[in-house]
């Protein structure tokens, strides 16, 4: 049997279509074929931020991408996830038997063998099924989330959380015994804070585990205790091949930051972003730049231009932002491999916490939803290689805040020794892996 070919099928949506793009690539490395689905409407981003080439191929890939409508329809907001989940499900799925027909008609010598989804695509395993092909879940954040949604129907059984709207009963939660207490409110599910979402994921979790395996963006250095959990855990990060280019990109990347960055010394440069999807409230806008103000150091701030953050993010007047520089989009692969970089405020995404802990950047944690809070826990208690802000009396992250703790961790010795010390394990030992990603495509070519 010759290399396998994978559909890969991300939610549409960068912190998933980023990181299943990297490891299509490095699929594609091992001589694999892979069709990568996205929606109509970021196909048609992608070409204009010029990462798809002639024909559909990405560029200076084996890739080809192909797309279907999301049936969001133009007048609704794509920032609505549970729109986008419930659009993509129904218009997507009627349309994938056919779209996996052309695609085997016109390469009828190497047929998909296999469809690898991202979270909230789990109906398109179900087609697999249906189709007869193998079907995986690449699941794009940490083992540990994925743990506390595969454990939502024991706790709902045992009464820990409640079965309709998925709030705990409990204040504190341990997932298995090796893993770390946490605050009920830092489980992904909770602090989504909707019946919609913990019934989705309910639903979602049958349909994950009709993946035989679980592939992971992470490490048994990270997260040895949660991907012992379950036989399905395949870690094959981190996935750091193309450091140089985020490929599933979908803002055109400033790449004036590099020449910034230059001219400053080592370790002296704040990076502050809040990923693809936050927006971090007028209120909180302003403390932090005026944070950064009082910090009297060189900082690199991602502003996201998005509709509506015009007025949302309006400077106080009292903002000089002299020794910083705001950028829409940056490319923060690059940004982070920079050595002037010395830490980095973020929201604690997946994607960004892997990216930085590989980089051996030092994080403070500003996290909002979804995995962050959980993702926190281990970057603040696990690992022990960042810091967490106190919010005041009306939920605020003040500027004084901010000032005293980018302070305390810069001259912590201890977060920057073991950040440095976690980086290279993890780089050591990927350098001696492999073992993961072989097993997968033996699997898929049986
Ligand atoms: N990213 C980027 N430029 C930016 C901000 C973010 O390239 O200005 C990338 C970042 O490298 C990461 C992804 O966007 O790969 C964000 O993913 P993450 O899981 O951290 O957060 P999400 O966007 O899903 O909330």
């Amino acid at each position: 049997m010759g290399n396998p070919h994978f559909l890969a099928i991300p939610f549409p949506i960068l912190g998933h279509m980023n990181p299943l793009m990297q490891f299509s690539h490095v699929l594609a490395k091992h001589g694999c074929k892979i069709t990568f689905l996205t929606s109509d409407e970021n196909y048609n981003k992608m070409k204009t931020t010029s990462i798809i080439g002639e024909q559909g191929k990405v560029k200076e890939s084996n890739i080809n991408l192909v797309s279907l409508p999301d049936g969001v329809s133009p007048q609704d907001d794509r920032k609505d996830v549970a729109k986008v989940i419930l659009s993509t499900r129904t218009t997507m799925s009627s349309m994938l038997p056919k779209l996996i027909e052309e695609i085997n008609a016109l390469d009828s010598d190497n047929k998909i063998s296999c469809i690898i989804v991202t979270k909230n695509m789990g109906w398109a395993l179900e087609v697999a099924h249906q189709l007869g092909i193998k079907g995986a879940l690449f699941w794009p954040a940490s083992a540990t989330s994925l743990v506390s949604f595969n454990s939502m129907e024991t706790f709902v059984e045992e009464g820990i959380i409640d079965s309709q709207s998925g709030l705990p009963r409990k204040q504190e939660i341990q997932l298995s015994t090796n893993l770390p207490m946490m605050e009920a409110a830092a489980m992904p599910w909770y602090n989504l804070n909707s019946a919609f979402f913990f019934l989705h994921m309910m639903k979602e979790m049958q349909n994950m585990n009709l993946g035989e395996w679980w592939l992971c963006n992470t490490s048994m250095d990270l997260e040895a205790e949660a991907i012992s959990l379950s036989p399905k855990f395949l870690p094959i990060g981190p996935l750091m091949e193309n450091e140089h280019n985020n490929m599933g990109s979908l803002w055109q990347e400033d790449e004036t930051c590099i020449e910034w960055l230059d001219q400053y010394p080592p370790k002296s440069v704040i990076y502050v972003s809040f990923g693809s999807l936050i927006s971090i409230g007028p209120n909180q806008f302003k403390e932090l730049a005026l944070g950064l103000d009082l910090l009297e150091r060189p900082f690199l701030w991602v502003v996201r231009k998005d509709k509506g953050n015009e007025t949302k993010y309006a400077y106080p007047s009292e903002f000089k932002g002299s020794q910083g520089k705001i950028v829409g989009w940056s490319p923060q692969k690059k940004i982070l491999t920079h050595p002037s970089i010395v830490c980095f405020i973020t929201h604690c995404g997946w994607n960004s916490t892997i990216e930085s802990v590989c980089n051996g950047v030092p994080l403070l944690c500003l996290p909002f939803f979804s995995d962050q809070l959980m993702n926190k826990t281990y970057i603040c208690d696990v690992w022990k290689v960042g810091l967490g802000f106190e919010k005041d009396e009306n939920g605020l992250i003040t500027k004084g805040e901010i000032k005293k703790k980018v302070d305390e961790l810069l001259e912590d010795e201890g977060i920057k020794e073991r950040s440095s010390k976690l980086m290279e394990m993890v780089a050591e030992n990927k350098a001696k892996g492999g073992k993961n990603l072989n097993k997968f495509i033996n699997w898929a070519k049986e």
